[in-house]
């Protein structure tokens, strides 16, 4: 048959493919499927072949044998209509005379993996085991990587840990979902797992291992990996540069990110700049963002949507809001259509800087629907600015649209505290326990000696949670001798002051701090992530802890970097 390889390899167009099948069915050597199967593999899957013709072909032999319907499921898996590839598995299963073997379903399978097809892939996982080709390797890491990418996590790892022969790729596949399906600290044991076990991590491992210490602020693991890059030399390719970029930026080193974003020595993509502009946005160089926003423009990379959201968060972040509306007007000129998120920006700008009137005009002129964050933000603002008329308004979308978020019960309330407006604040609270009304539970990581540890509020599962609390109460005495007060503001309970004043005291980010301050020597920074925006008593209380315990103490939350130092926050209490 090495004749036939050997004329395939020749092949550049379609019409050569049809002279070598002309050729084969006047020798007789078409019947026969070694050849055939040859070349249906070669028409529907190479660029000189054609899928459709390939098909038709195969639709007139009378009786394919296996090779035959493998090579047009694997040229349906990677065409733009992988579930064609399922179908024709299942009729093959069903009506051929030839069975499916390992490679019928790995093709299979890669479909599924495209699709994110879960139950299919289940179904196709089973009769492998039937089949009793569940020893390849290959074929199992196609399982692992069907199961990591929908996100089914759990039979993800069964899978894994089942396989008795490992290769690189089944590991990249288990990091990648993990590191995706919000479990960064199980990627990333998995990633130290590899290296204990003499693996040699690829260009493909670094990226999803990256990705979770992004997550998790992880900083040393980070580094490690950095060094790990450059030591065994992996291809620091886009994707690579891109990755080290968003973990030195997410754990708090923006100068670093911007050290990796220069020396790049591939060409930068879209993606890096707006990784760059998005990380001098979190931490409020708003002046600096928007500067390389026009240094992107002037290199020839045109923004996208996610450059412009970019540049409004920058915006946003500096109090930049005159830069800001005119960056949202210029938008539509660069031929990019806003989306909620940076209608919701630009209203959420006008909305701080006490422009309601601006901001609801915004909203009501959208040519889409306003979301739920929308009306959040702009209930948040009339609540600072005390524009009890407006807050109803957007209460009452809030409430049209189903929401039961405990904070906009929490938001309206407060205004109507604010004005003594007693009735009211019975009224709203009435509704929240008739709605019943949840809080998104918050919580906060803290990297001390490379293990990471977490908190939700009043946390008590900690092991040194005693400790912890008794340098709370330490930390109230000594900022209350600086004239702290708490703001009871961000609690909303039929408790009394005393208790709420606890239930603002045992915060997810005060507990990771007092921890920290702990279990750290005098003069480390402090890092902290939580998962929430940072609220104002914290805020509070950070900034003076800063100042008294000498400690530059660094919070990322949902939207910025919080960098405390000596009393003051880089965000200038706007955030
Ligand atoms: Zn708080
Ligand atoms: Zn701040």
């Amino acid at each position: 048959m090495a004749f036939v390889d050997s004329l395939l390899r020749k092949c550049t167009s379609l019409s050569h493919i049809k002279q070598l099948q002309a050729h084969l069915i006047i020798t007789g050597l078409f019947r026969f499927y070694p050849s055939r199967s040859k070349l249906l593999d070669f028409c529907a899957t190479s660029s000189a072949g054609s899928l459709p013709y390939a098909t038709a072909v195969f639709l007139r032999i009378q009786s394919p044998a296996t090779n035959d319907w493998n090579a047009i499921i694997r040229g349906m898996a990677q065409s733009d209509q992988p579930t064609d590839a399922i179908a024709c598995y299942r009729t093959m299963s069903r009506e051929s005379s030839y069975k499916p073997d390992a490679l019928t379903c790995s093709f299979a399978l890669k479909a599924c993996a495209r699709t994110l097809a879960r139950s299919e892939a289940m179904q196709i996982h089973s009769q492998v085991i039937r089949f009793g080709v569940e020893a390849d390797v290959l074929l199992q890491t196609t399982v692992l990587d069907v199961y990591a990418k929908s996100g089914d996590l759990d039979n993800a790892q069964k899978m894994f840990d089942e396989m008795s022969i490992r290769d690189i790729a089944s590991w990249n596949a288990l990091i990648a979902g993990l590191a995706q399906g919000s479990r960064p600290s199980e990627a990333l044991e998995l990633f130290k797992r590899m290296r204990v076990e003499g693996l040699r991590p690829n260009e493909i491992t670094v990226l999803g291992a990256l990705s979770a210490c992004s997550q998790l602020g992880a900083i040393r693991e980070g580094e490690k990996i950095c060094n790990y890059i450059r030591n065994e030399k992996l291809d620091t390719n886009v994707q690579v540069c891109n990755a080290v970029i968003d973990m030195y930026a997410k754990c708090g080193f923006v100068d670093k990110a911007y050290h990796a974003f220069e020396g790049m020595s591939c060409r930068k993509s879209l993606v890096t700049w707006n990784t760059m502009i998005m990380a001098l946005a979190m931490h409020g160089d708003g002046v600096a963002a928007l500067e390389l926003f026009e240094q992107m423009g002037r290199a020839g990379v045109s923004p996208d949507g996610v450059s412009f959201l970019g540049a409004l968060c920058a915006c946003n972040h500096a109090g930049l809001v005159e830069d800001g509306v005119k960056l949202f007007d210029s938008m539509a000129g660069c031929g990019v259509s806003p989306n909620v998120k940076h209608y919701g920006s630009v209203v959420d700008l006008l909305g701080r800087a006490g422009r309601l009137e601006e901001a609801f005009g915004i909203v009501n002129s959208m040519p889409m629907v306003p979301d739920v964050v929308l009306w959040q933000t702009l209930l948040g603002a009339c609540k600072t600015y005390g524009n009890v008329e407006m807050a109803e308004q957007a209460s009452r979308r809030l409430v049209e649209m189903g929401s039961s978020s405990c904070g906009d019960f929490v938001l309206l309330s407060n205004v109507y505290a604010a004005h003594k407006r007693w009735d009211d604040v019975g009224r709203v609270r009435e509704a929240m326990k008739n709605r019943d009304v949840r809080k998104v539970p918050g919580f906060s990581y803290i990297e001390v000696d490379g293990v990471i540890h977490k908190f939700v509020n009043g946390d008590q599962s900690h092991s040194n949670w005693r400790e912890i609390y008794r340098k709370l109460d330490e930390i109230r005495f000594r900022i209350e001798a600086y004239g702290y007060v708490p703001e009871t503001d961000y609690v909303l309970h039929d408790i009394g002051q005393e208790d709420k004043e606890n239930a603002l005291c045992h915060h997810s980010e005060k507990l990771a701090v007092a921890f920290g301050l702990i279990s750290t020597s005098e003069g480390t920074p402090i890092q902290v992530i939580k998962n929430l925006r940072i609220c104002g008593d914290c805020h509070a209380v950070i900034k003076l802890i800063s100042k008294i315990y000498s400690r530059e103490i660094i919070v990322r939350d949902r939207a910025r970097f919080h960098r405390f130092k000596e009393g003051n926050c880089s965000c200038r209490d706007y955030w």
